[in-house]
């Protein structure tokens, strides 16, 4: 099975791509999460996306296409794979189809377009809290860790994002209606997206996933 999950930055994305590809043996890969650990390591491509992600901008295609072209062949997901946070434009849309091709695997075979509002987004984005040492990520209202400050999966420190501070996130909205949205259309013409409600709780919108995908995949 082979996915994206599309929708603004704090729709949930990550919360639920984490859950669905644990439940069906799926690759997890997030641009944002390999982004920031070569922010961490401080390599080549690190240091030049830095200078877009502080900004809200996105970084240039030709890096993130060189990660996710790595990322699912075969040998590294057999059973498919959930693109979380990618594509974000249509020249990475494009890339991932010719890459695909490339591979001999099948494309992408379903969307799921995470529908929220802005001031959900907004509250989503400000709260949320992410674990420094496993990239588990909680939310400081909407889903606590038991321990307040403390990763309830591996003890690590929990800390905020620094892109998701007020002017970031205004920014990131920003390109993402700019730039990401055009994907929902390029998508519906291949009558391959499924939209779900993602202002629910979390199990709501688990629930709506699960739903779509397998009247999907019947
Ligand atoms: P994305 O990957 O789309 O940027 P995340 O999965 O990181 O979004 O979620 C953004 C924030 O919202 C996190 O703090 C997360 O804990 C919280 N969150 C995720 N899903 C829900 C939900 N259904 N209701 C409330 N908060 C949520
Ligand atoms: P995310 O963790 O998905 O919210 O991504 C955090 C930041 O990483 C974004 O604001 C962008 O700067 C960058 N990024 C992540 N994925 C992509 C992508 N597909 N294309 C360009 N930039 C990306």
């Amino acid at each position: 099975m082979n996915l994206v999950f599309l929708g603004p930055p704090g729709a949930g994305k990550g919360t639920q791509a984490a859950g669905f590809a644990k439940e069906h043996g799926l690759c997890h890969i997030s641009t944002g999460d390999k982004l920031r650990q070569a922010v961490a390591d401080e390599t080549p491509v690190g240091l030049e996306a830095k200078k877009y992600m502080d900004k809200g901008k996105l970084v240039p295609d030709e890096v993130v296409v060189e990660i996710v072209a790595h990322s699912i062949g075969p040998d590294e997901c057999p059973d498919g794979w959930i693109l979380d946070g990618f594509p974000r434009t249509l020249a990475q849309a494009e890339a991932l189809d010719a890459r695909t091709s490339e591979l001999g695997i099948a494309g992408v075979e379903a969307v799921v377009y995470f529908a929220v509002g802005d001031e959900e987004v907004v509250r989503r984005l400000s709260g949320r809290r992410v674990c420094k040492e496993c990239g588990a990520v909680y939310h400081k209202e909407f889903m606590p860790p038991e321990e307040e400050g403390v990763c309830g999966k591996c003890g690590g420190v929990l800390y905020q994002r620094d892109d998701d501070k007020p002017d970031t996130v205004r920014n990131r909205l920003k390109t993402y209606r700019e730039q990401t949205e055009p994907l929902i259309d390029y998508y519906k013409e291949r009558a391959i997206l499924a939209e779900v409600d993602a202002g629910g709780a979390p199990e709501e919108v688990a629930s709506a996933i699960s739903t779509a995908m397998e009247q999907r995949f019947e």
